[in-house]
């Protein structure tokens, strides 16, 4: 067994192990015509039910071919250009060979006796993206799992800055279009079930500013504590992007902390054309950036941001054992200090090799294809007398409906939609993603790959209509 253990003897099995393994991948992503098999539950639980975990096959060769039964051949794969479903994108290779190394050393970046160079490449890439924010000589911040950990995180943060420590009197402002991870913290955070406020959004699902300032002297004049107020630059649902000037100002006017999630808009950081549309995200006191949904990097790779590298000590606890009191003194640089992980994944490698190797003009022009790419999407959809198309896209994310000519019950135009989607997943034509919008279900593209063109989101609306047509022909069938 000890032929398994990665070490000076087993380099070689090592090589041989990982090279047959990235053999299966490539020649599964170079084979691919469709996103997904359109596998159900039924059909591959019994597969997996099936096998002896207590009964290992000791052999690499044959464990790859049962995963190819068991993961790869139905796996949904978002390297295809017709799968336009979540913010998942597709990788680029200098991060996958970023991925393979840290796992293969397997740093932790909690301190620096497990890390040491991991840590200052990771605080390097925190530097290069506060300054890419702006967010003065003084910024911060630390590697996360993702936006919910990094959301959660800026929201500790903001709760022990609040000028209040009686948590019934906090309350937490953000778009009702936001994500549902600030409502989460907030729970964890032991608020009370009031504290988020919800604010409305306009017609183009960006908060309304005037109902923030109404709110945010409703709490002030109520005696409550506003504690933060979150934006977000880049909603998940239509990657509509908050008036970030005028909502920082109004932070600036009530003492308010301002987190900006740019989970999904934090891309823009990158981009050569339209980096303006994220301009006032340098007012922040926090920011989220999943590098895993516009920077084109495997998951996980995320980190929060601070204003005030100061703040990051409400995360801080030392331990004896890993990073006691005297290291701060003897300026160790312990990541630890900042986090709320201990052991902790060294994801900042991947992002290194990708700017090393492409260069941030590289992630941008990608980044660029797709927003340009939904500008296309969305003429389609406006001059498409099948469909209506909520708003026009500030990203790469459009939301629409199938109109049909004959039917207007909007019961059943519901139903048609929602039966669309579901044919296309059964089918692994396609794979699109579904929200609702004012009660009624719409259907939704999420461009992240810049390999989909414009004729596959037309033919993907072609098929949509079909599945559409098909449902309602029924449902006209039954109704006469
Ligand atoms: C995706 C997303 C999150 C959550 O991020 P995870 O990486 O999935 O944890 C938070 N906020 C926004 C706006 C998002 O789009």
């Amino acid at each position: 067994m000890r032929s398994h253990l990665l070490n000076d003897l087993t380099a070689e099995h090592y090589r041989r192990s990982v090279t047959e393994g990235v053999e299966r991948v490539a020649a599964k992503l170079a084979a691919t015509d469709r996103p997904f098999t359109g596998i159900t539950v039924d059909a591959l639980a019994p597969r997996i039910d099936r096998i002896d975990l207590d009964r290992p096959l000791h052999d690499t060769t044959a464990v790859l071919d049962e995963l190819e039964e068991v993961y790869l051949r139905d796996a949904v794969y978002f390297h295809h250009p017709r799968y336009v479903a979540h913010l998942n994108c597709p990788v680029v290779i200098p991060a996958v060979l970023g991925e393979a190394m840290l796992s293969a050393v397997n740093s932790s970046l909690d301190t620096w006796d497990q890390s040491a160079g991991g840590t200052l490449i990771e605080r390097k890439l925190i530097d290069w993206t506060a300054a890419r924010v702006g967010l003065g000589p003084a910024a911060d911040g630390v590697f996360t799992s993702g936006g919910t950990q990094s959301n959660l995180q800026a929201l500790l943060l903001a709760r022990e800055e609040a000028k209040t420590s009686d948590l019934a009197k906090l309350r937490v402002f953000t778009s009702e279009v936001s994500h549902f991870s600030v409502r989460k913290s907030a729970k964890l955070l032991g608020l009370g079930p009031d504290a988020v406020v919800s604010i409305p959004a306009d017609h183009d699902k960006r908060m309304r500013t005037v109902a923030l300032a109404h709110e945010l002297e409703r709490c002030r004049r109520g005696g409550l504590v506003p504690m933060a107020v979150v934006a977000t630059a880049g909603t998940t649902d239509f990657g509509s992007i908050d008036p970030l000037p005028e909502t920082a100002e109004l932070c600036a006017q009530y003492g308010t902390w301002l987190h900006v999630d740019a989970a999904y808009g934090c891309g823009l950081l990158a981009s050569l054309k339209y980096r303006d549309r994220i301009d006032g995200i340098e007012h922040a006191d926090s920011v989220t950036v999943d590098y895993h949904k516009s920077f084109f990097q495997p998951v996980s790779s995320s980190a929060v941001l601070v204003r005030d590298t100061a703040t990051l000590r409400h995360a801080t606890y030392h331990a004896e054992y890993l990073n006691p009191r005297r290291m701060v003194r003897e300026r160790i640089p312990n990541q630890v200090d900042k986090s709320l992980q201990t052991t902790r994944r060294f994801d900042a490698l991947k992002l290194w090799m990708t700017l090393r190797v492409m260069g941030a003009d590289g992630v941008g022009e990608l980044f660029d294809q797709v927003c340009d790419l939904a500008r296309e999407g969305w003429r389609l959809l406006v001059t498409d007398p099948r469909f209506d198309v909520v708003v026009e896209p500030a990203l790469s994310t459009l939301v629409f409906r199938y109109i049909p000519a004959a039917v207007t019950d909007p019961v059943e135009i519901d139903r048609a939609n929602l039966h669309a989607r579901k044919a296309l997943f059964a089918s692994g034509d396609a794979v699109v993603a579904g929200t609702k919008v004012g009660g009624r279900h719409y259907l939704k593209f999420t461009l992240l790959n810049p390999e989909t063109r414009a004729a596959d989101l037309a033919a993907v609306l072609d098929l949509i209509a079909g599945h559409a047509e098909q449902y309602l022909g029924e449902f006209l069938d039954r109704a006469s």
